[in-house]
């Protein structure tokens, strides 16, 4: 029989809307303008266009249930009823506020702020990152004993919701096995794993109901699958499929495994009951073959051949060159198309780029028109490359024209990182040297104190700013606006008794963003917008071309400001890793190579800070924990290139320039060789509400160099007294000699308020005096 089309999947598509129209109705009910109807009914218009869009680009597996009004973990753990007892939830069905007081914790009676910092509110449930992306999702928490029972039925309700107006649709579900292993309890050596047993009948009551509705075909993510499993988690996805199969031997599951290749856990995958596997062939095309030997035949394979996480416009003869001889042996009925992962994580529609140079956006593909390439691909494996001959033929110029374009590719920029030499990432001395010339140079107290950089971007910045990009106020009277609140920032520094000061950023829109728009080879979209967390989203510029540095980018700020005072001020950069993690990185580059680029565009940034009369730089990094590759064995690859590319950016200074990095809350201990490694003068790191715990993996590392580490929460409003922070400084300093402490927050202080910030600043000095005093 001949098809017009393989089966093409999406897996899940972005929930934000293409204008962010989920983010505007969360808001408006959050502040009372709609009710929880209004709120539904929004969703449920996004939900339908979603659909009929899929649709309409030619995607015939259509999945539902991929919507969150927040995030899908929570979406789960309402299902299965693990609401953690503080919420107070009764039993039956989850209500929506209790589950936006998981989201976003609950504000007490008395006022206070959404973090739950007062003693009568609720807190939020922890947040971290999915994986290796940038989207964050709630952390499911559990007990010993817990107890599951079906909670909320939006799987079934959205189904059934789809059918309504006609789509028959693939409803979504995560795993139970990554459900449980992405969520915590309280006591840490407690088996999340013994919780299955009694979750799974849960999940067959949802299969139940959604079979009892129409399905013949549910999928399940386990992206655990590509993670290094133990024994007992490989014993539990046979465990929980076992069950669900024995209870439902007529669904069909596609069970899905993305972010990586299953490695060791390929024949644990082949050899559950379930219908069909799909697998992420964008980051590991390598396994395409071992699973066509390995599979068994009845197997229906998806293979995810569209980069899920990317940007880019994908090489389809590339990729019928490796589809048609698995088409010609497997035949085509058991096989489907899919992105390598859920489009979750790219913007919604790239058609929405008007202001796009139109070479860049012609080498683009975001959500929709990922769509698009499936379906083309999905015809030509069907009905041979004629059929969609003249969509092969664009495809196939615009991946010329990007190859080839002198925006893509700068020769000296090649022939820098080529010539890169190992004494680059080397400062002149070692530490204890350099220590010494820059305490002679800078003169610094013990417990010196500084902060991380920004500082409030209050509403009369921020409205400065939008109306200096609108055009309604001129470069002039913008400057002017910028060097007024510099000029008091560091007035108000030293008023204080603030010993190394900083500029505070007022200039600056995003950390990435103000580097990215000085450097050539990045772009920035008008809508490119992807799902950070709940209703926070973020346009991640795109690193299309080789990165270069046209001019001098921080200089100016940071000497004005230090031009101000005789107190050292601290030059403020964000460093390769970070630039690297939080953009769309191009395809056609190793990413260690692209990161060198970064280093040498920072490199000659530092170089020209320190002609400038900056004594001190500080480099941030906070991202370069969260660029750990999932597997183990790929970590050192990864920290060696990340941490060499910081060298290379710090060490082309003198010795008597001090180099501080900052980072934010991360766990260092896996990692302490690296960031030793990094060979900072000063490494700030968050540690406030760690209560200094995260300074033990420096104590028995025995990190030579400075820290500061962070003494004022600056994630809650709440004033720090100069008790608490004394008794941090006092913890710090069993931990660490005395003369490696330096006093500072916690992070920038851009998202509070001067009111707050004032005050706890004057409150850290007094610390730090009374630290002197008592020496
Ligand atoms: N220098 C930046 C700031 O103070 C650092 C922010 C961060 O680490 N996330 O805002
Ligand atoms: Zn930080």
């Amino acid at each position: 029989m001949s098809i017009l089309s393989l089966p093409v999947a999406t897996l899940g598509v972005p929930r934000i809307g293409p204008r962010r129209e989920l983010k505007f109705a969360l808001e408006r009910y959050w502040s009372g303008k709609i009710d929880a109807a209004g709120l539904k009914d929004a969703a449920a218009g996004l939900r339908a266009a979603s659909w009929a869009c899929q649709k309409a680009r030619g995607v015939s597996v259509i999945p539902s249930n991929d919507f969150s009004l927040y995030d899908h973990v929570l979406d789960t753990a309402a299902m299965v009823g693990a609401v953690p007892a503080i919420y107070g939830w009764q039993g039956g069905e989850v209500p929506l506020d209790t589950y936006f007081a998981m989201a976003r914790g609950r504000q007490g009676a008395e006022g206070g702020c959404a973090c739950g910092h007062d003693a009568t509110g609720v807190p939020a449930l922890e947040m971290t990152k999915w994986f290796d992306t940038n989207y964050h999702y709630m952390v499911p928490e559990f007990q010993p004993g817990q107890r599951f029972a079906l909670a909320s039925t939006k799987p079934v309700d959205e189904y059934r919701e789809a059918a309504g107006l006609g789509f028959a649709t693939r409803p979504v579900l995560l795993g139970p096995v990554s459900f449980l292993k992405l969520g915590k309890c309280h006591d840490a050596s407690f088996d999340r794993l013994s919780l299955l047993a009694g979750l799974v009948p849960v999940y067959i009551e949802v299969l139940r109901r959604l079979a009892a509705n129409g399905a013949d075909w549910v999928q399940i993510d386990e992206p655990c699958l590509v993670l290094d499993l133990s024994d007992a988690e490989r014993q539990a996805l046979r465990d929980a499929y076992g069950m669900i199969a024995y209870a439902l031997p007529k669904l069909k599951i596609m069970l899905t495994s993305y972010f990586g290749g299953l490695g060791g856990n390929l024949v644990t995958a082949l050899a559950l009951p379930v219908a069909g596997l799909h697998l992420d062939l964008a980051r590991a095309p390598g396994q395409l073959d071992d699973v066509l030997a390995k599979a068994p035949r009845g197997l229906v394979l998806s293979l995810g051949v569209i980069d899920g996480r990317n940007v880019w416009r994908a090489d389809l003869d590339a990729i019928l060159d490796r589809l048609e001889p698995v088409v010609a042996r497997r035949g085509a009925d058991h096989l489907e198309l899919a992105p390598s992962c859920s489009l979750l994580h790219v913007p919604v529609d790239l058609d929405l780029e008007t202001d796009l140079d139109p070479d860049l956006k012609r080498w683009l593909a975001f959500s929709r028109q990922k769509m698009g390439e499936l379906a083309v691909l999905g015809k030509a494996l069907a009905q041979g490359r004629g059929a969609v001959r003249v969509e092969l033929d664009e495809a196939a110029a615009a991946i010329s024209a990007r190859r080839s374009s002198p925006k893509v590719h700068d020769a000296a920029v090649a022939a820098r990182t080529a010539a890169i030499q190992p004494w680059m990432s080397w400062r002149a001395s070692p530490f204890p040297e350099r220590r010494e010339v820059q305490r002679a140079a800078l003169k610094l107290p013990p417990f010196p104190t500084t902060t991380i950089g920004s500082f409030p971007q209050t509403e009369t910045v921020r409205k400065a700013r939008a109306a200096f990009a609108k055009g309604e106020l001129n470069a002039a009277a913008y400057e002017t606006f910028l060097r007024n609140e510099t000029d008091a920032a560091v007035r108000w520094q030293e008023e204080v008794g603030i010993d190394v000061l900083v500029h505070g950023e007022f200039e600056r829109n995003d950390m990435v963003q103000y580097f990215g728009e000085q450097l050539s080879g990045y772009a920035f979209t008008r809508h490119g917008w992807v799902q950070s967390y709940g209703s926070r989203y973020v346009r991640p510029p795109i690193i299309f071309g080789d990165v270069s540095r046209p001019e001098p980018m921080t200089v100016a700020w940071s000497s004005f400001a230090q031009s101000l005072t005789r107190r050292p001020v601290k030059g403020m950069l964000t460093g390769p890793v970070t630039m690297l993690q939080w953009s769309f990185v191009r395809d056609d580059l190793p990413r260690a190579e692209v990161c060198r680029q970064i280093a040498l565009a920072l490199r000659d940034e530092v170089e020209d800070l320190e002609a400038a009369g900056l004594k001190v730089i500080q480099i941030d990094e906070p991202a370069l924990r969260e660029g750990l590759p999932l597997r183990r064995a790929e970590w050192q690859a990864y920290l060696d290139w990340a941490v060499d590319s910081f060298r290379l950016a710090a060490a082309g200074v003198r010795d008597d320039t001090q180099i501080h990095t900052h980072m934010c809350y991360a766990e260092f201990n896996d990692i302490i060789d690296s960031i030793g490694a990094l060979d900072a003068d000063v490494i700030s790191i968050e540690t406030s509400r760690s209560k200094m715990e995260l300074l033990d993996a420096f104590a028995i590392y025995r990190y030579p160099n400075e820290i500061g580490p962070g003494v004022y929460d600056i994630h809650s409003p709440r004033v720090p007294t100069t008790a608490e922070m004394l008794e941090l400084l006092t913890k710090a300093t069993q931990r660490l000699s005395p003369d490696q402490i330096w006093v500072n927050p916690d992070c920038g202080l851009k998202t509070r308020r001067w009111e707050e910030v004032r005050p706890a600043l004057v409150n850290m000095v007094a610390a730090a005096r009374q630290m002197r005093a008592n020496r």
